[in-house]
């Protein structure tokens, strides 16, 4: 596939027409529109709850050009990501995913005493302190303070700042290059996305690897997973558009791991094109041609998503309708984003979900955003015998099935709602 790249892509977004993040190319075309929804990550306090709340649109396009799936800028990245809910090290599996990653760099690119690890977007440390543990030298970049804080306190010397073409550049005039560069789960959070990208070819050392980790679209796509969407989640990738936007920089993927972290991602690895330490594997080209057959090159693949979106939405109302209506109770567990999502599309409230529990104390007397359902600590549960537990972070269900098991004690029953509503046995 060719692709002409428009180098005027500021002009064009702000005469007002979508133009594509990548390639500058106007957007014509309706991959999902999910209607207008608050931020995903405002939790409300209890004195808010009569005030006005905003609300953007969750319409996501696709590119005729490059086929980039994207959602165009409502709300500056400072608003969402200045003071962030989301601490990473509140999930058990994370932690554990973060652990195994840090070893397989270690041994694979032989890091040691003299290497240097960055992560863009460090949140909490949950990933550098593994690396720090095998005293390896590391840099966060972070730029929500509330969580920086936290990386410091676990030793992770952490930058404050947002990650682009400029700060690679001061990086890089102090000699400060990375050996590996981990940006997991934020490539799909970044508006600049050609600046970011620019921005790790800068920061890379001849020899080094960068390391990406985004939900894998196919896996979106086959999953009916479009609670994923939301306001601050900007791009959404398959593995050929990725592959494409690296090249256009100068930056070769030389492997990929398809993972289950997040309904399923990619991991891929990239190198500058001039290093050829690291050959390209049979795995790049193997999903690269599996991408092709599912018709991942042609628009109207992306096209016949919507539909397959409103059917998942009759779904989880049918269930939700039937359990009310023959007097059962419903509880939620788990805040997460793609929850907030979930529920302000399918117009869930109170009216069916009377409140939902999370781990992180952050979230406790809270309300989740748009739809005000309540948000306490995991403890309710037990307190109050919901009929069904409707298990929002559906990526983490086996983990939640097991902690939720004494559920069974009263006769409740664990629920999941995507791909299709699933009762658990
Ligand atoms: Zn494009």
């Amino acid at each position: 596939m060719q692709l002409t790249v428009n180098q005027s892509i500021a002009s064009s977004a702000a005469a007002g027409s979508p133009t594509c993040r990548f390639c500058g190319c106007p957007l014509h075309h309706t991959f999902t529109d999910l209607g207008m929804s608050p931020l995903c990550e405002n939790f409300l306090a209890a004195e808010e709850l009569a005030s006005m709340e905003a609300f953007y649109p969750l319409r996501v396009l696709v590119c005729e050009q490059c086929y980039l799936v994207q959602l165009q800028e409502f709300v500056s990245p400072e608003n969402i990501f200045s003071e962030y809910a989301y601490f990473s090290s509140y999930s058990d599996s994370w932690l554990s995913h973060a652990r195994t990653y840090a070893g397989k760099m270690i041994d694979r690119f032989h890091l040691g005493p003299h290497s240097l690890v960055v992560e863009l977007a460090s949140n909490d440390g949950y990933l550098l302190q593994y690396f720090v543990a095998q005293s390896i030298p590391v840099l966060g970049i972070e730029p929500a303070a509330n969580v920086a804080k936290e990386a410091v306190r676990k030793d992770v010397p952490t930058l404050v700042k947002f990650f682009g073409l400029e700060l690679a550049r001061e990086l890089a005039r102090k000699g400060t290059q990375a050996d590996l560069i981990a940006a997991n789960n934020v490539l799909a959070h970044v508006p600049d996305l050609r600046g970011f990208v620019a921005g790790m070819k800068v920061l890379l050392k001849a020899q080094g690897v960068i390391t990406l980790e985004f939900p894998h679209l196919m896996r979106l796509m086959e999953g009916s997973q479009f609670d994923t969407i939301y306001h601050e989640h900007f791009s959404y990738f398959s593995f050929l558009t990725a592959t494409r936007i690296l090249g256009s920089f100068g930056l070769t993927v030389f492997d990929v791991e398809e993972l289950s972290t997040h309904g399923g991602s990619l991991r891929i690895y990239a190198r500058h094109d001039a290093d050829d330490t690291h050959p390209v594997s049979a795995r790049v080209r193997e999903l690269a041609a599996r991408e092709e057959a599912a018709g991942f090159h042609r628009l109207e693949t992306y096209c016949s998503f919507d539909e397959q979106v409103k059917r998942c939405k009759r779904s989880i109302l049918a269930f939700l309708i039937e359990a009310k209506a023959a007097g059962k109770s419903v509880a939620g567990y788990g805040a997460p984003g793609k929850g907030n999502t979930l529920l302000n599309y399918c117009g869930i409230r109170t009216d069916f979900v009377e409140y939902t529990v999370d781990r992180n104390p952050y979230k406790h007397g809270k309300f989740l955003p748009g739809t005000h359902i309540p948000v306490f600590a995991p403890d309710k549960i037990r307190e109050t015998r919901p009929d069904y537990v409707l298990i929002l972070p559906w990526n983490l269900k086996d983990e939640i099935a097991k902690q939720l098991s004494f559920v069974r004690e009263w006769g409740g029953k664990l629920v999941v709602p995507i791909p299709e509503v699933e009762v658990l046995p």
